[in-house]
This record gives C-alpha cells, structure tokens and sequence, in this order.
C-alpha cells in the first residue's frame, strides 16, 4: 500500500462516503457544518487576507469551508479521501458558481508533491478522525510557505467535551448522528499546540466554539472546553 496513504482510517472516510448526499442539505446530518462556517470563515478573515491567496483545504469533505474561501477570492484546492464526498463538492461548484479544485489525496501525499506551496491551509473538523493527527499536522506544516498561515479545529478531550460533544451533541439533541466521534480521538489544546510546535508552526492565537441549546445558535468564545480552533504560522 502507498504508505502516504497510511494514515486514513476506512471505516472513517466510509461513514462520511456514506453521508455524501446529504452534504449541502442545510438542515440534514451536516447542518452544524452549515452553521459554523460563516464564524470560523470570519475568524480566519480576521487573521488572513484570502483574497488572492492559495489555500488548500484538508479534509475538505463536501466543501462547505472550502467553497467559502473560494467565495471571498483565494484560489482554493480541496483534499479529501471520501470519493463520493468529494463528487459532491465538484457537483455543487456549479451551483455555487464558485471555482475550487477538488482531488482525491491525503495530506501526506499533497506534501510530498507540493511542499512549501501554499499561504495558508485549513484542516478543521478533521483531525480527530485520522489514526496518526500529528502526522497530517506535520504535513500541513509543510504544505505551508514559511511564514505562511495554517488552522485547525477539533474538539478537545475531557468529561465537559464527552458530555457535550458526544452525550449531548449526538444523543440529546441529536445535532450529528450517533457514532460520528470517538471520544478517545479528541485532542487537547496542549497536544495540538505540542504537535504543531515540533512540526515548526508557532501558536498565534487560539479560540472555543460554543453551541447554545436554548437559542440553537453557535458562538465564538475564550473557552476551549469542547470545539475550538487555533491558528498558527510557520517559523
Ligand atoms: N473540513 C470539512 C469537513 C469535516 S468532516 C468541514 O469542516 O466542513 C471530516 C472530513 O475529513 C471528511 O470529509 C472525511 O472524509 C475527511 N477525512 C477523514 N480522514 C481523512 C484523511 N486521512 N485524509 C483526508 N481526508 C480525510
């Protein structure tokens, strides 16, 4: 096997190939997805001019972060290894009249071929479904030009982060459907950070997202108890 392909756990990318129709629904198994984009989209704003920029999007899935960048003007290239996920995201660029491209690839094998190439790199909402997250942060981090931007998100680990993000997100309220995480594959922010850091990337700045029940809306806060994003640069 290709070992820069290694890194992909199957049953994983199945679950999402599976979901692939459903992917633009905005009130479908997605829907949180649809929801937090315009936050995280204006928090990477709020730190990177994407007009002009080259991006690459890992673990684009459908294309909803994507496309959003391609939107404000960067030219962006999405990596994914759910097939049908990403024929999704190619069939609504003409929806969208927005212009990304998509390729079937993991993040390690983008490095291997495309090293020091981009301005900035998002992976969010991704790590915590790979077997290895600081292999495929070590690769965003060569991905990255020096001096360049990269994001992440994912949801941290801890009895708050199991409550929420699996109890509550996935039983209660049944925001995702059951089984889409693992509880023992949520990152700390420490363990993020210290991956990133040995990888070259230093910590810029860091924030929580946060969902409230009552009002069924989704904010941005200090807190990193559960969701959250962190944003570094390359040395
Ligand atoms: N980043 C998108 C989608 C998150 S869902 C967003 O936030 O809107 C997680 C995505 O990661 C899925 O599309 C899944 O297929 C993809 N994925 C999981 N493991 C992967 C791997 N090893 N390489 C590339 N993509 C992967």
């Amino acid at each position: 096997m290709n070992t820069a392909r290694n890194n992909v756990d199957q049953a994983e990318v199945a679950k999402f190939d599976a979901l692939a129709s459903r992917w633009w629904d905005p009130d479908g198994e997605f829907r949180p997805l649809h929801e937090i984009n315009p936050l995280r989209l204006d928090w990477i704003r709020q730190h990177v001019q994407l007009s002009g920029a080259n991006v690459v999007d890992i673990g684009c899935g459908g294309g909803i972060l994507a496309e959003s960048m391609a939107a404000a003007k960067a030219t962006v290239t999405g990596i994914d290894m759910a097939d049908a996920a990403l024929a999704v995201a190619r069939l609504h660029l003409h929806e969208s009249k927005t212009d990304v491209e998509y390729r079937q690839a993991t993040a390690e094998e983008l490095a291997a071929e495309e090293a020091g190439s981009f301005d900035v790199v998002t992976c969010l909402e991704m790590l915590e479904h790979v077997p290895d997250p600081g292999q495929v942060i070590q690769s965003c981090a060569e991905l990255v030009k020096p001096g360049g931007h990269v994001f992440f998100s994912t949801i941290n680990r801890n009895p708050k982060s199991f409550a929420f993000a699996i109890v509550g997100a996935e039983y209660v309220l049944k925001l995702l459907p059951a089984g889409t995480h693992e509880y023992e594959k949520f990152i700390r922010p420490s363990e993020l950070e210290s991956w990133a850091r040995h990888a070259g990337l230093a910590l810029q700045d860091s924030i929580g997202m946060h969902y409230n029940p009552i009002t069924k809306e989704y904010s941005l806060g200090e807190n990193l108890d559960v969701n959250y994003l962190m944003y570094f640069r390359r040395d």
